[in-house]
């Protein structure tokens, strides 16, 4: 493993982080993570086009979906030069309904770019990975540590959840842990040389143990954790905020528009796509010609003579 950067500087804790608490967390972790551990190909693979497929399948998407988005779309695109050299519209079907369709396009124009800059290598720096599209620091960190085996502290909603709790004392550490101090945390735990066990590690106890509810009769890190004494006296993890309706939603218009030429080998008139989409939604067409539009601005969709066809052309 390849040393990582300088860390920031200490925010205040509730409890002392000694030697002594540093080591028992990341070796009960740990041991909990031998016990627990999930085979995802893309962890063991050393792959960083896996890495980098693995990590944007999962932006936004439930762990139990993102395995099943990653299988279709490795069968059809099995290494970055297979997913340059296709289409922009081959990646949307093979994208077909996972949601947040502008992954494939990223994904699509990353692979053109490493192809034609990097040699058809993804980068190892992190500046680097961050200048491609669609990859933040999540991704980078990922692409560093589980395709390149760098100590890369990875930093997602499961891993804020259980770091601003064990060390902040917060309960709903997404709305009350500063980012500064998640992302100081993040550096400080990460033993060296383990990367490719301690963010995976973090990510699943994250979603099976310290889950948005906590399951603190279950956890081996009681003893350590500074937002234990608050559940266990019956306080509670307050939801950030409510799921915004999807029913009706421009988002639902997008994914509504996309099926419509998704499912369509020849292109479709643009008049018919909108009254189709309006009927199936029962919404107005202005609507829908506004979710059209931002489909073609997003260049996930054409507009060529009145007629629609998925992806750019690129
Ligand atoms: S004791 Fe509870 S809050 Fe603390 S890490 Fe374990 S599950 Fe999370």
């Amino acid at each position: 493993m390849t040393s990582r950067a300088g860390r920031a500087d200490e925010p205040e804790l509730p409890r002392p982080l000694s030697p002594q608490r540093l080591g028992a967390i990341r070796k009960r972790l740990l041991d909990w993570y031998d016990e627990h551990e999930q085979p995802f190909p893309w962890r063991t693979s050393g792959d960083p086009y896996a890495a980098l497929v693995a990590a944007v399948c999962a932006q936004q998407t439930q762990m139990s979906r993102v395995l099943q988005i990653y299988e279709r779309w490795m069968a059809a695109f099995p290494t970055i030069e297979a997913l340059a050299s296709a289409g922009d519209a081959e990646a949307l079907r093979v994208w077909d309904r996972a949601g947040y369709p502008r992954r494939a396009l990223y994904l699509h124009r990353t692979a053109r770019i490493v192809c034609e800059r990097h040699g058809g290598v993804l980068p190892r720096e992190r500046e680097a990975l961050l200048a491609l599209p669609g990859v933040g620091p999540f991704t980078a960190a990922i692409v560093q540590n589980f395709g390149h085996g760098i100590d890369a502290a990875a930093i997602d909603t499961n891993i804020v959840r259980v770091l601003g709790r064990v060390l902040f004392g917060d309960l709903q550490p997404a709305r009350d842990t500063p980012q500064t101090s998640v992302r100081w945390a993040a550096e400080r735990l990460l033993p060296d040389g383990q990367a490719t066990r301690w963010n995976p590690a973090l990510m699943d106890f994250g979603a099976a143990v310290c889950a948005p509810t906590p399951t603190c009769g279950q956890c081996p890190l009681t003893t350590l954790c500074a937002a234990y004494p608050r559940f266990d006296v019956g306080e509670r993890a307050e939801a950030v905020r409510a799921q915004a309706r999807f029913r009706g939603s421009q988002r639902e218009l997008r994914g509504l528009a996309i099926s419509q030429l998704r499912e369509s080998d020849v292109p479709v008139l643009n008049t018919v796509v909108i009254a189709r989409v309006a009927r199936e939604a029962e919404v107005k067409q202005s609507r829908v010609t506004l979710a059209v539009n931002s489909l073609i601005e997003d260049g996930l969709i054409r507009l060529t003579d009145g007629y629609l066809q998925l992806g750019s052309g690129d």
